[in-house]
């Protein structure tokens, strides 16, 4: 059985201050479901904040005790250097993170990451012990182009290269996030969503092998809310959720944990 991963991706808000209002008040929610706490805590299932490099400490120190993984947004692929407002693999395991996301559309789109970057940070981060969330997923204009699955093979097989097939298992997660469905309102259909995230488990099938092809965690992203959790976790190649806006707020994100379970 692959245990789920339900991960909020907080982008650019949330710095130190807010950060530790938030992560109080998610105490709290957890205490007043049990259930989902203990869900968590035999391993069945894991919750995950991806917060910004500045409240990455604070992320830490108050989460302690919680069954919380933390996580930074971004890393660098070089381990130090004169590279300018970025933040490398060892500083961020230093403050004590365990997970990093590579490749979010945002970093591909805006910061016009490539797939040779993206896979350069993979193995550094993987390298420096982190879990490694690798991205993925179409625009629209690539949907509609029907290249959907040409997009997903490519950022999948460039992002992975070098990987032995016991690492994809065990450090590298994959989020299938399809750029339109992004802060956008519009989630895929669960249809939609199973039939790339099945995909792309071929592809682990065929790069990796079988047995890694089930062992990997595969989520979808995209406008991820209580209301379309279950049906979206309900998908048999779908083994969590990554969340944006809806992990902004610790009363609506505990709903998403508890419609995931
Ligand atoms: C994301 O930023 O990874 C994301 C999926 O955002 P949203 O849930 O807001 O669409």
């Amino acid at each position: 059985m692959r245990r789920k991963f339900i991960a909020g991706n907080w982008k650019m808000h949330n710095g130190p201050a807010a950060t530790k209002e938030f992560l109080n008040k998610f105490a709290a929610e957890l205490k007043a479901s049990p259930e989902t706490g203990k869900n968590i805590e035999s391993g069945a299932e894991e919750i995950a904040f991806f917060v910004p490099a500045v409240s990455l400490l604070t992320a830490v120190q108050e989460s302690s005790g919680m069954p919380v993984i933390i996580g930074a947004e971004n890393c660098h692929w070089e381990l130090k250097g004169a590279f300018t407002g970025e933040t490398s693999v060892p500083m961020i395991t230093e403050i004590g993170a365990t997970h990093t996301l590579v490749g979010h559309s945002e970093r591909r789109h805006i910061f016009r990451e490539t797939d040779e970057e993206l896979n350069k940070k993979m193995h550094t981060a993987v390298d420096g012990t982190l879990i490694a969330v690798l991205c993925v997923g179409e625009t629209l204009e690539e949907r509609e182009a029907g290249k959907a699955f040409d997009v997903i093979k490519r950022q999948f097989g460039e992002g992975l290269k070098g990987f032995d097939a016991a690492t994809a298992a065990e450090k590298i997660i994959i989020a299938y996030e399809p750029v339109w469905a992004i802060g956008t309102g519009k989630t895929a259909s669960v249809d939609d969503a199973e039939e790339v995230c099945r995909f792309i488990r071929g592809l682990a099938k065929e790069t990796f092998g079988a047995e890694t092809a089930e062992k990997l965690i595969i989520l979808y992203g995209g406008s991820v809310k209580p209301e379309n959790t279950a049906g979206i976790m309900a998908q048999p190649d779908i083994d969590g959720v990554l969340v944006g806006g809806a992990s902004l707020k610790p009363e609506v994100f505990i709903e998403i944990v508890k419609n995931a379970i």
